[in-house]
């Protein structure tokens, strides 16, 4: 059982101030598996003003001192490594080996990036009589979700901390262990007290109270649609910055060539791995009209092909993350049913053997772009095929989406994926799975107006500052 009661405020490990706490649920078992508190407005409030004091001289220290704190953290990260995964597995159901593996992978290396761009990173810049200077924005709010717990902590904690900023974290209460370690690893290094403070709790409660809080600066926020626009409209009246990283219905392109079968199968497994729950997950994949078959084919093949089962065996998918998320992916799943797409592959219920536990059948449809499965984010293991006739074609339907995320191209012609690149109307592109810590991240349309990662994700917590006359005329 591990109950995490107490928050990190000012440099200290403290009780909240009016005491509330919640049970927390794994969801591959469904029994409690530890407590958190439930922080109020009270307690934001005093993390804040920790914050703002302490941003007087930690928005002062050098880079040298800031890069001494970020290398501590490292070697402290490395240390509590496997922790960390354990409590992601145990949070959020992620089969150990990802949990273990990718997820702590992706907060470590936003946390090398960040002390490698820190290095270079040019604060001040001459433009002929102007200096332009970047100063850190100020206090900021970090609201997170469940999905990719450390990801989303370490890709906003540690900019942040980069730059000089002081900042607030409010994690999800479905996934709150991994944060609370994380703490303790910010805490270990010995982070100048207020510079760093961890609140447990409601979105509705602490979220709205740093979102309207009149002395934070700047909300990053990462999660669905409707809380972001929640959050957008609760800051306008304090006219903070605004930074949003929501969801997506990402297309995945597959070209006629002959890896396709291959290509169809790898993007198939990619869309069930972490069961589906990733933003920027390639939940369309476009498939030649041509080739239609070839591709049903290696998608079934796929799919079934995807173990479930307890996170801490040996199986390629866990559950998700708790009951009611597998009851909105059975209610997508159904409807994908009742508006006639075509199932290849899974379908409803829960996989044989797995009666207790979150656990979702990996699941793909054959569709058009027009039914609500190929609309709305499912967030989980549920892929929709639809077919293409040429590429222009391919464009279309991928571009026929309120979402704007993540695109992938697959196939052996880079000059038709970088054609394809430049008209697909998202973020990012992936071209045959490639990754780059350095790369921004971050999305059009809907899915947000943020950009994360690399030196982007230094930006969004930097104001700019012009001073003219620096140099004479
Ligand atoms: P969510 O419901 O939007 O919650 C995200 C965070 O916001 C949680 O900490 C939540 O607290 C908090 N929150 C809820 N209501 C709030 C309010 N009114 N004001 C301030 N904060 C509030 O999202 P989720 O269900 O956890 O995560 C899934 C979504 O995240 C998906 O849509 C996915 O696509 C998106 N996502 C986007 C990215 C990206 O980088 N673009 C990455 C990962 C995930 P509670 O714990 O109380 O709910
Ligand atoms: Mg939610």
């Amino acid at each position: 059982m591990r109950d995490y009661l107490k928050f990190y405020i000012d440099g200290k490990w403290v009780d909240p101030i009016e005491p509330k706490t919640a049970e927390v649920i794994n969801p591959a078992t469904e029994a409690v598996s530890g407590h958190i508190s439930l922080g109020s407005p009270a307690d934001v409030d005093k993390a804040v003003a920790a914050a703002r004091r302490a941003f007087a001289s930690y928005s002062e220290t050098s880079v040298k001192d800031r890069l001494d704190l970020l290398e501590t953290i490292q070697a402290e990260y490395l240390r509590r490594e496997r922790e960390l995964g354990e409590a992601i597995t145990e949070e959020m159901g992620a089969p150990i080996s990802l949990g273990c593996g990718f997820h702590t992978l992706l907060g470590k290396g936003h946390l090398g990036t960040a002390i490698e761009i820190l290095k270079e990173y040019k604060f001040e810049e001459e433009r002929g009589v102007t200096l332009i200077r970047k100063e850190p924005i100020g206090v900021c709010g970090l609201i997170t979700p469940w999905n990719w717990p450390m990801n989303q902590t370490c890709v906003k904690i540690f900019p942040a901390l980069a730059v000089g900023c002081t900042m607030i974290l409010k994690p999800p209460q479905l996934a709150p262990y991994s944060a609370q370690l994380l703490a303790e690893i910010i805490d270990a290094a010995g982070v100048p007290a207020g510079v760093f403070n961890m609140i447990q709790g409601k979105g509705s409660v602490i979220g709205t109270a740093l979102t309207t809080h009149e002395d934070v600066d700047m909300i990053s926020f990462t999660g669905s649609e409707s809380v972001g626009i929640q959050i957008q409209k609760d800051a306008a009246d304090t006219v903070k910055r605004v930074g949003l990283e929501l969801g997506g219905k990402s297309p995945w392109i597959v070209l006629d060539d002959p890896d396709l079968a291959t290509n169809v199968a790898g993007a198939t497994a990619g869309m069930m791995g972490n069961s589906g729950q990733t933003c920027s997950a390639g939940s369309r994949l476009l498939v030649p009209n041509a080739r239609m078959d070839e591709a049903k084919a290696a998608a079934r093949e796929a799919c079934e092909g995807v173990t479930v089962g307890d996170p801490n065996g040996n199986f390629a998918m866990g559950p998700v993350v708790s009951m009611d998320q597998y009851k909105d992916i059975q209610r997508y799943i159904q409807l994908g049913i009742d508006e006639g797409a075509e199932l290849i592959a899974g379908g409803p219920g829960k996989p044989e053997g797995l009666e207790k536990g979150a656990y979702v059948r990996p699941t793909v449809f054959l569709s058009n772009n027009q039914r609500t499965i190929d609309r709305e984010e499912i967030f989980g293991p549920v892929l929709v095929m639809m077919g293409y006739d040429d590429l222009d074609d391919a464009i279309e339907i991928a571009n026929d989406s309120n979402f704007g995320l993540g695109g992938y191209v697959s196939g052996q012609d880079l000059e038709t994926a970088r054609a394809l690149s430049k008209r697909m109307r998202t973020g990012a592109i992936w071209i045959n799975g490639a990754f780059d810590f350095h790369a921004p991240f971050g999305g059009y349309k809907r899915s947000g107006n943020g950009r994360e990662w690399g030196e982007f994700g230094f930006e969004e917590y930097l104001e700019v500052k012009s001073v003219i006359g620096w140099n004479a005329a």
